[in-house]
């Protein structure tokens, strides 16, 4: 028998909104099991079908407004739908993200492809509920050769689920070699952030290397393995790529060395004193890359983290030659694009240059943005000229 889970009005607006999160203290009454509920309004009136986690302030997140049994054909046909978008998108690319959770209709479930190898992240207690289902659905839809849980991602602890990491199918080396627009990368499919690489920057990164054709010195900062940095090399003089992180930067080197490229060095360090002291060296660049980490991690870091990132786009302004380009990202959730703007005017007025934008990118396509659920656009890249 199906659990019911009733909503205030509150709850009913935001869903009737298709926003697909409802809050527990958006919850009339609810049962204790975690699990597919049905929902409805205070009065009883179906409103349609969630996963329910009992101790996530996200308590509800919404499937559909549909009242079809939730069951492995189910997710069977939302995880075909998702890797049909996929398929059409034409990625360059052998690594992308083939279901981005409410975006694609499964919420909390995270589906990455690298090569052979697939990676999942289960990252609710509704929805782990229905691990045997959606496991027996990637075998049958994609056979991998490989198969990794990635749950070891702190939300989990939220939900009181316990944080695992490992392969379940295919043993072997835990390494794996994948393809970006011609270049080729090692991923760390047990070890790699994320669930081995930062895939919702492709686009970004094929727009940096057109932009960096022909130009002299380059900054990739925040560089992680290198991904934008060999991009770059490829059209650029030279590349300097800073990271703090030792194991980043050897995976960065082996990189370098899969794909014989010779004109970036790595500048092991923190990224904030680096670029301090390239401005006290005066030193000058062509073209900056800023890629840094989520600096809000939730809404009270924002003061701080607002500091953080116009420290890192001020200097990096200073840092650069007439005619030379910006791209800046920020991956944290709440911090919205115009917050994100706002911090950029600050950062030109401030350091008395002329910036033009050039273009806006977010997340590649292969992590869709769902209307009416902002929470699913985290990803803003500005493409900065600066005179
Ligand atoms: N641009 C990369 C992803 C960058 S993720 C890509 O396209 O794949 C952010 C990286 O910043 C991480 O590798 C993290 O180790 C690094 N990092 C975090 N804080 C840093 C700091 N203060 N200085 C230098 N690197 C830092």
């Amino acid at each position: 028998m199906t659990v019911t889970m009733k909503v205030n009005d509150k709850g009913k607006r935001r869903i009737l909104k298709g926003h697909p999160w409802v809050f527990r203290s958006d919850l009339v009454e609810s049962p204790a099991a975690p699990g597919v509920a049905a929902v409805t309004d205070a009065k009883g009136a179906f409103l349609g079908q969630a996963l329910h986690s009992p101790h996530s302030q996200i308590a509800l997140r919404m499937i559909g407004r549909g009242a079809e049994t939730v069951d492995e054909d189910f997710w069977k046909e939302r995880i075909e739908g998702a890797a049909a978008l996929r398929k059409a998108l034409k990625i360059p690319s052998d690594a992308c993200r083939i279901v981005f959770g409410e975006s694609d209709g499964i919420p909390s479930f995270i589906l990455d492809r690298y090569h052979e190898a697939y990676s999942f992240q289960i990252l609710s207690a509704g929805l782990e509920t229905q691990r045997e289902a959606l496991l027996s659905c990637i075998q049958r839809i994609f056979e991998p050769a490989i198969l990794v849980e990635r749950n070891d991602v702190s939300v989990r602890n939220l939900e009181k689920l316990p944080l695992s990491a490992q392969i379940l199918k295919g043993g072997g080396s835990t390494e794996i070699e994948v393809r970006e627009g011609g270049l080729r990368f090692r991923v760390d499919l047990l070890e790699g952030q994320k669930t081995g690489a930062f895939l919702d920057q492709r686009d970004n990164r094929l727009k940096a290397a057109a932009l960096a054709q022909g130009r002299k010195k380059i900054l990739d900062a925040f560089s992680y393995q290198g991904w934008f940095a060999c991009h770059m090399a490829q059209a650029a003089e030279e590349v300097t790529a800073v990271e703090q992180s030792a194991p980043a930067c050897l995976s960065l080197r082996a990189n370098l060395g899969l794909n014989q490229i010779g004109n970036v060095k790595i500048e092991e360090a923190n990224a904030f004193d680096f670029l301090k002291e390239a401005d006290l060296r005066k030193d000058r660049f062509d073209l900056i890359n800023l890629d840094p980490p989520a600096f809000v991690k939730s809404r009270s870091q924002l003061k701080a983290a607002l500091k953080g990132y116009k420290e890192i786009n001020l200097r990096a302004l200073r840092l650069l030659n007439p005619g030379g380009v910006l791209i800046t990202s920020s991956c944290s959730h709440h911090l919205s694009e115009e917050k994100f703007l706002e911090i950029l005017e600050d950062a030109a007025r401030d350091a008395r240059r002329r910036v033009q934008i050039l273009s806006i990118g977010g997340q590649a396509p292969d992590h869709p943005v769902l209307l009416n659920f902002p929470e699913s656009r985290y990803l803003k890249c500005f493409f900065l000229h600066v005179l």
